[in-house]
């Protein structure tokens, strides 16, 4: 019999297992203890669990659905991870230590798909196209073994890896739910961001449901025809509703929205700067720049001293900005180069 991914489960769906095993229900949040905060790896170290349900739970399910394939270590200190899925796929998560240190923050970006089918003209993992979502299991996964083999405890998680987390709402949705859970990893919601490339209908529905993690969306340009020529998603996804929606529904008890902006040549001009603020002028935004990274993408980045004039722009517009340091680029680890090196799209 095919074993599930008991990571797969949500704390309801947990009682009801344990149900159905003659359990009581406070057997959830020990399930979910151990296999997040203690972070085991098989069903025999849960001792406060019977012998017997022990062994019942290993012949119903799996622990982990993804394996270690390779991992890489930047100079900078950033750690990139390739696991290998139970069908055979590859996928990639980073660790990021944001002040280069281990007593820093420490950030995990972790995958919500197989590739992607965004097709954004500056990634590396839209080359490999779309192959399959990944499951929730799958997406907790990572973060356990990243934890386990840095011997690190994140306190912040991304999705921003690989693929497009609306196009897998749910399971994107379910995986934040059980990081959140106080049994489990307890990682506050506030340190959760779900960032997407601009689906209209999954911002709608991630308002509209009230999720509370962070949103950041990628912007990358403020005219949309040099937009599109980067990211296909604005022709049906258009960044103009994008503002009007969030708007008309963002709320205003909300942390604001990130818009991520990647910073090339020709998309930080003065004029840039100017439309953004029309575009987003009620929308509760702030920025997060960052210059563009190397790769195969035909695409340039700018100079120190163009982006320093743009930053000088945006501040004067009172436009609340971060620029973001890039991590892990001699490992091909960084913002639009995962790319499940197993696919031959290697880091160049
Ligand atoms: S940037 Fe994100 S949405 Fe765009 S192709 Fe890459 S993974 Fe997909």
């Amino acid at each position: 019999m095919k074993k599930s991914p008991i990571k797969n489960l949500s704390a309801s769906e947990a009682e009801s297992l344990f149900a159905e095993l003659g359990e009581k229900p406070y057997r959830a949040s020990q399930l979910f203890n151990w296999l997040y905060e203690k972070n085991v790896d098989s069903f025999d170290a849960m001792t406060n669990f019977s012998k017997n349900l022990r062994s019942r739970l290993e012949e119903l399910y799996l622990i982990s659905p993804i394996a270690l394939e390779e991992r890489a270590i930047s100079s900078d200190g950033t750690e990139k991870y390739l696991f290998r899925t139970v069908d055979g796929h590859f996928i990639e998560s980073v660790l990021i230590k944001r002040d280069g240190s281990e007593e820093g923050r420490l950030t995990i970006c972790i995958s919500s798909q197989v590739g992607c089918p965004m097709g954004c003209r500056f990634c590396r993992t839209a080359k490999i196209g779309f192959r399959r979502n990944l499951s929730p299991a799958e997406i907790l996964d990572q973060i356990c073994q990243v934890r386990r083999l840095s011997g690190l405890k994140n306190d912040n998680i991304v999705f921003m890896g690989m693929g497009e987390p609306f196009m897998n709402y749910e399971n994107v949705m379910k995986a934040a739910e059980i990081m959140n859970y106080s049994f489990g990893f307890h990682i506050s919601v506030r340190r959760i961001t779900i960032s997407t490339c601009g689906l209209i209908k999954g911002i709608e529905r991630y308002i509209d449901e009230k999720r509370p993690y962070n949103l950041a969306i990628s912007l990358n340009d403020t005219v949309p025809e040099k937009r599109a020529e980067v990211m296909p998603v604005e022709k049906a996804n258009p960044m103009t509703k994008i503002a009007e929606l969030l708007e008309r529904k963002f709320p205003i008890s909300r942390n604001r929205v990130t818009l991520e902006y990647v910073m090339r040549a020709d998309n930080i001009s003065r004029e840039d700067a100017g439309r953004l603020r029309k575009i987003f002028r009620r929308g509760r935004i702030k920025l997060n720049l960052i210059r563009l990274n190397r790769g195969d993408h035909g695409l340039t980045p700018p100079s120190e001293s163009e982006v320093a004039a743009f930053v000088r722009e945006l501040e004067i517009m009172n436009v609340p900005i971060t620029v973001r340091k890039s991590f892990g680029d001699d490992i091909g680890a960084a913002c639009g180069q995962l790319a499940g090196t197993r696919y031959g799209a290697a880091n160049s």
